[in-house]
């Protein structure tokens, strides 16, 4: 037995399933969880010492690479002044100003400490200032594991759940909690348009992930989303955008700067900590005005602007904000799809390949599914067989197929170029 092995027998004793997350788990792929010890730049090194490639770099916060040498820096030098004050500090500021700067439709912005608090957040500050109780979310999109978001959830739930029409994808959520919650197709511009004209009046927000990333990468239309916005602003319901994967990954200024949509919220996470566990939520100044202490809306957290993860933050944002990043990380990542594409064709493995800036979606079917019906009838078991074969070869994929992959500025062509060559033999032992 291996230590990796050890380490899920001893874990599984202490916490329950053996993970503090449940993809973590490999459930949908079997297998043992790899520990890890130590990372630097695109790769990671288990509990046995072996060497992966890692292409889900923590689930996407880690952008300019593992490790990278300014962002520890900025993390050592602000933790050397204490880990947590309890009060404002500059650092905060500076943090969101960048922010706002960045995403001009982003005001003001509230700072929490996880993605989840972001959007729970956000939806509570969207019907308070509405005054109304419905929301809409769309199936396949994770938001966090809120109650009145965990119907119809992509990511984790997507691998575990028997999704049942409209129940809670999530024992422990009341019945009565998601009857506010309507879950509509993506990509259904009719579907979205027959709601609003029955109940839009009632919609407090329309919450979505304007690239999916927790049904695997999935890209909305152009039409899809300028309806909603028209219809949203028609009807006075508050457009939330989650950007929570999308935001500084697939662009600097997130997927809404790629698409031309202005959201009244925006939900943040992952890249904006570099790696600490912050995020925030932010948007038009007259609704985020309505959170307490101005506003009735009650919001707080003990850690949030945290000091060591605001200078993490800064220092991510920094390092991508200089000019050419997105480019590179773009055509690292467009060169990496390319080339997995090619190696499947090569074995005649039916698979079909879509990115976006530094994050992309591997899908096997043989085209890029549009929404969460298409994306769940891609070939599963192709899937875990390919997981484990590059698992085997020192790569390592996000252990669901309904999960985005993610790339970093450190996967550059040699690190590319071992990828594909694994992909190579991983793909011609599934043809076989
Ligand atoms: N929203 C989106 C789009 C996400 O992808 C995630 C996490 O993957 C969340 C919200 C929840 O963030 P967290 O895991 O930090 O609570």
């Amino acid at each position: 037995m291996g230590k990796n092995e050890d380490l899920f027998i001893r874990a599984q004793k202490t916490i329950p399933g053996g993970v503090n997350s449940p993809v973590r788990a490999f459930r949908q792929v079997g297998g043992i969880p790899r520990f890890v010890s130590r990372a630097k730049g695109p790769y990671f090194w288990d509990a046995e010492d072996k060497r992966y490639i890692d292409l889900i770099m923590s689930w996407g916060p880690m952008i300019v690479g593992h490790a990278n040498p300014e962002v520890v820096e900025a993390v050592q030098r602000a933790a050397a002044t204490s880990f947590s004050y309890g009060a404002p500090t500059e650092g905060e500021i500076e943090l969101a100003e960048r922010i706002c700067h960045l995403m001009p439709s982003v005001e003001q912005v509230r700072m929490v400490s996880s993605g989840t608090e972001a959007t729970m957040s956000a939806l509570r500050l969207a019907r308070g200032y509405t005054g109304r109780d419905l929301i809409i979310k769309f199936e396949g999109c994770y938001h966090g594991h809120a109650d009145s978001l965990l119907v119809k959830a992509g990511s984790g739930l997507l691998t575990f759940a028997d999704s049942t029409q409209n129940a809670p994808s999530s024992g422990g959520v009341p019945q009565d909690l998601v009857k506010h919650t309507l879950v509509l197709p993506y990509n259904d511009i009719a579907a979205l348009e027959e709601v609003f004209l029955k109940q839009g009046e009632q919609v407090a927000a329309v919450i979505i992930e304007p690239i999916t990333g927790n049904m695997n990468l999935i890209k909305p239309l152009p039409e899809f989303l300028s309806t909603l916005r028209q219809l949203t602003s028609q009807h006075g319901s508050v457009l939330i955008y989650d950007e929570v994967m999308t935001g500084f990954r697939v662009a600097l200024g997130g997927a809404q700067s790629l698409q031309g949509i202005t959201p009244d919220l925006t939900c943040l996470g992952k890249v904006m900590g570099g790696g600490m566990p912050i995020a925030a939520f932010g948007g038009k100044k007259e609704i985020m005005s309505k959170l307490a202490p101005l506003g009735n809306v009650y919001q707080a957290g003990t850690l949030s602007g945290n000091p060591v993860a605001v200078a993490s933050g800064l220092k991510t944002l920094e390092i991508v904000s200089r000019p050419g990043f997105y480019e590179q990380l773009t055509s690292q990542t467009e060169q990496l799809m390319k080339g997995l594409k090619l190696a499947a064709d090569t074995s005649g493995v039916p698979v079909s390949v879509d990115s976006v800036g530094g994050m992309f979606g591997l899908y096997f079917a043989d085209q890029v599914p549009r929404s969460f019906e298409e994306v769940t009838q891609s070939n599963i078991e192709h899937f875990k067989q390919f997981f484990h074969a590059m698992l085997n070869e020192g790569i390592y994929l996000a252990p669901s197929a309904y999960e985005a992959g993610f790339t970093s500025i450190t996967h550059d062509s040699e690190v590319i170029e071992a990828i594909l060559a694994a992909a190579q033999t991983a793909f011609k032992q599934l043809a076989r």
